[in-house]
């Protein structure tokens, strides 16, 4: 195939002798892609072998507990806020009781003095 001299500007580049289609511009574009894509693809092959061989050594099926799914959590975390609900509702009653006694305690106090005051009069 004879080389006709190229005398149009590329649209890409805008320089002379050669076309967008031929533009070395784009051509090195796309290799840098094609390689970018090789080494993606090399390394996401390469952590998945890892991983695979990893895998059966490090985590014994019947030893390893299935990661919880989404639901599982869901309900633990349900069972947490009852439970927190629970202790809220404990502290109450305790306080509550607390100052019961309490009261109960200064009343016997009062009709102790109330006594002696009688006793002595
Ligand atoms: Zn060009």
């Amino acid at each position: 195939m004879p080389q006709v001299e190229e005398t149009r500007d590329c649209y890409h580049c805008g320089k002379k002798g050669h076309l967008q289609a031929n533009c070395p511009e784009i051509v090195k574009k796309e290799e840098i892609e094609t390689h970018a894509q090789f080494f993606v693809a090399r390394e996401q092959q390469q952590q998945e072998q890892d991983a695979a061989a990893a895998a059966p050594a490090a985590a014994p099926e019947h030893d390893a507990p299935a990661a919880p799914d989404f639901g599982e959590l869901m309900q633990w975390h349900q069972g947490l806020v009852e439970l927190e609900n629970e202790l809220i509702e404990l502290r109450h009653m305790v306080t509550e009781t607390k100052q019961r006694v309490e009261n109960i305690l200064a009343f016997r106090e009062d009709r102790k003095i109330e006594r002696t005051i009688i006793k002595e009069e």
